[in-house]
């Protein structure tokens, strides 16, 4: 066994911090965590010194797109490099979001079952993963692929994953189980436009008719599948709240429909705004995506807020992959910026995340039967959040009880006793 002893500890379930602290490790799981006094250590337990430093489970990215590489068109449909390059890359950003302290990451799309193997196998360092596959829309929609000079691309940004589109009720279940065959965790699909899809498919603009929203999270409950839908605002969002998705991606405009809030608390439905993909889009992207980020800023914040106040469960999901990799904690720290008490925004990126993501049970909280996802930082990010963004300050990122960081003087053994 070994002991992480002398921590300040956060447990990701919002309770206040406790000084001095003793985490036991049984091999994978942690089987002891509390005040240093309160917990006995084994004879021969490797004892981590950690003390004067800030422990809290590893984080939680609900909303990712590791495989991901740009905005660019040639880039997205997988024209400037083969595609052997290209998962090189993927696996090099499975590396970096893990060093970046996350120990877990919700694929929103384009991730191959491949790389989840290969990080269970140990083939590869990366974080746990829960896969989506592809985006599921009608034609038109999010998942159809098409460019402003009308070239259409019926595969995703790999050849061998089933494509996301679509159409009725038949057609829908058909592509859910598609998706599971594959090796999806969670099925993920679009009811809106967004703020990077396609001119005349904006962020209000509904797509997918209630039958087949209502006939896909059917199938995907049948399957054991949780859903994360993509909508905006307007009638698509309406109509994915009522027929009861997992979690809302992006919700900007949530908070013009304040009844939707409510509803969303009673089913447990998360809210996962997303913030960071809106303040690249607000500076950098194509006009007309430039343009529809920049409206919708100040009413995403309010939905925040008033999401909050209703009792959602808010959490961070990084849209990362159009633009930098491995710097997922800023999402985080907006969540601050935007509102949230420090030691709320750690639970949502812990805890509650572990809840939206469906592996509760084993994550998310440093409690005993967990797993030993954690990490150890120098600093205390309740008084400074931007502590989880600064590596250089990280002693230890562990995923099940293995140390991928650790910066972290040798261990000593406690005698026999
Ligand atoms: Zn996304």
């Amino acid at each position: 066994m070994k002991a992480l002893v002398g921590a300040n500890l956060i447990d990701g379930t919002g309770a206040p911090v406790v000084n001095d602290t003793t985490l036991l490790i049984d091999g994978e799981r942690i089987v002891a965590v509390g005040p240093q006094a309160a917990v006995e250590l084994p004879p021969n337990t490797e004892i981590i010194n950690v003390k004067g430093y800030t422990l809290l489970p590893g984080l939680i990215d609900c909303h990712d797109h590791l495989a991901s590489k740009g905005y660019e068109l040639s880039d997205r449909w997988g024209l400037t490099e083969p595609v052997s390059l290209q998962h090189l890359r993927t696996a090099k950003v499975l590396e970096q979001t893990l060093a970046a302290g996350y120990t877990c990451v919700r694929d929103g799309a384009w991730l191959d079952v491949g790389f989840k193997q290969a990080v269970e196998e140990g083939l590869y360092p990366g974080p746990r993963l829960v896969l989506s596959v592809a985006i599921i829309s009608p034609t038109g929609g999010l998942g159809d692929h098409v460019c402003g000079a009308g070239h259409h691309k019926p595969w995703g940004d790999n050849p061998l994953l089933p494509p996301g589109v679509a159409n009725g009720v038949d057609g829908v279940r058909a592509k859910v189980r598609e998706m599971v065959r594959v090796g999806a965790d969670v099925i993920k699909f679009a009811t809106t436009g967004g703020a990077s899809s396609r001119q005349g498919h904006g962020p209000k603009d509904i797509a997918f008719g209630a039958d087949e929203v209502k006939a896909l999270i059917t199938e995907a409950r049948a399957l054991g599948r949780k859903t994360m839908c993509h909508a905006l605002g307007g009638p698509g969002l309406r109509m994915a709240i009522e027929q009861g998705a997992g979690s809302i991606e992006h919700g900007c405009y949530l908070s013009e429909d304040p009844d939707l809030l409510k509803m969303m608390a009673d089913q447990n439905t998360f809210f996962v705004p997303t913030f960071e993909i809106y303040e690249f889009h607000s500076t950098v992207s194509a006009p007309h995506m430039v343009e529809r980020a920049k409206a919708l800023m100040r009413v995403h914040e309010e939905s925040m807020h008033q999401a909050l106040a209703a009792g959602v469960k808010v959490v961070p999901g990084t849209d990362a992959g159009g633009y930098v990799h491995g710097d997922n904690a800023r999402e985080i720290e907006l969540l601050v910026e935007r509102g949230m008490s420090t030691m709320q925004a750690i639970q949502a990126a812990t805890g509650w995340a572990a809840e939206c993501v469906g592996l509760q049970d084993d994550i998310g909280t440093l409690t005993p039967g967990k797993l030993a996802d954690l990490l150890v930082v120098d600093g205390d990010p309740v008084r400074d959040i931007g502590v989880l963004r600064d590596q250089k300050r990280f002693k230890l990122v562990m995923k099940g009880g293995d140390d991928f960081v650790n910066n972290i003087a040798a261990p000593a053994l406690q005698p026999v006793g």
